[in-house]
């Protein structure tokens, strides 16, 4: 498979004031296969969506690469930055937020076609209607409604459908079900992997619970306070994680499989660091449970450890 994105030292900051800086996403190197999908988890404030922004230019890194199929986006602007923009959509948390309150479905779901420039009316409602068919909503029972007429999961097909209207080739799908009720989070992710197949995408997909991530990715990237711990596919990564994040994560998996091999995992207790002023060395050492002096003191590099397998750790669990 080719990579359809590569992600190269990725770095994103907020300042603060006083001189003082977020480190939210600090030297981030990832590539997403043409055609997977790759599950990218972390707990909350550990640079998910920082990194998503960053990668479609809303607003540009500080620092890093962005190549998206031969274009390296970071050094586009204005036209041909729109040119590209198309092809990469984003899927957000809070459907009803995402969605402009006082527009019609029809229309929410029509603008991309309206800024990118098609304009022929009767294109774009042939479009519509087929898009809306797509994510299982009815054009005429939906099109001239409002979102405040729809339930959460409606209101993500509707933002689902408008991802899907240009036909992209990435869509990054920001915690897409974390704010649906628990009942409906099934059917959004079978949707999405639908539309997937259908539509021949590639998804970046995040979340903040490894068993949300389980369910979707081809590969699973672990992110930890703007670094990543752990690339590998997910047939590995869930039988045997080898950064001790990792493995802390899925022991808090509320029915961890028996057999997994996670041993003392425990995170210390605590509160994570601050991205203001992150640990020296390895940014998990203050609540790893195997850290040891030299992790104070090197930053490890996410490197190799196996075919298809990086992990970022001194002392894997696996070697
Ligand atoms: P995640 O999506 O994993 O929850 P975010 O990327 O939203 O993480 O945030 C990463 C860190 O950056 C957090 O500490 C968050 O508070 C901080 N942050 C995010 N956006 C801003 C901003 N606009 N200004 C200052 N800090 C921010
Ligand atoms: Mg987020």
């Amino acid at each position: 498979m080719n990579d359809l994105l590569r992600i190269s030292d990725l770095v994103v900051e907020y300042p603060v004031g006083g001189g003082r800086r977020v480190h939210a996403v600090s030297g981030v190197t990832l590539t997403v296969r043409d055609g997977e999908t790759l599950g990218l988890v972390g707990e909350s404030g550990s640079g998910k969506s920082s990194l998503a922004r960053a990668l479609l230019q809303l607003p540009p890194p500080q620092g890093g690469s962005v190549l998206f199929d031969g274009n390296e986006l970071t050094q586009l602007r204005g036209k041909a930055l729109r040119a590209v923009r198309p092809r990469l959509q984003m899927i957000f948390q809070d459907p009803i937020a995402s969605l402009n309150p006082r527009r019609k479905v029809a229309e929410i779901i029509a603008e991309p076609l309206i800024v990118s420039g098609v304009a022929d009316a009767a294109e774009r409602t042939r479009r519509v209607r087929s898009v809306m068919e797509a994510v299982g909503l009815d054009p005429d029972l939906v099109w001239n409604r409002r979102p405040h007429e729809f339930s959460g999961g409606q209101c993500q097909r509707i933002a689902i459908a408008r991802a899907l209207v240009l036909e992209p080739s990435l869509i990054v799908c920001d915690e897409p079900v974390s704010a649906l009720d628990v009942s409906i989070r099934a059917q959004i992710l079978n949707l999405l992997e639908d539309m997937k197949a259908r539509f021949g995408l590639t998804l970046l997909f995040i979340a903040h619970d490894l068993a949300v991530v389980k369910s979707v990715s081809d590969r699973v990237a672990v992110m930890y306070l703007g670094k990543l711990c752990e690339v590998a596919s997910s047939e590995d990564l869930f039988a045997s994680p080898a950064h001790p994040y990792t493995a802390a994560l899925m022991a808090a998996i509320p029915e961890p499989d028996p057999d997994l091999p996670l041993g003392d995992t425990k995170l210390k207790p605590g509160d994570p660091p601050s991205p203001l002023d992150p640990p020296s060395g390895c940014r998990f050492r203050t609540r790893c449970p195997l850290a040891e002096p030299r992790c104070a003191t090197e930053v490890p590099p996410l490197r190799a450890i196996a075919p298809g397998r990086e992990v970022a750790c001194h002392f894997p669990l696996v070697a």
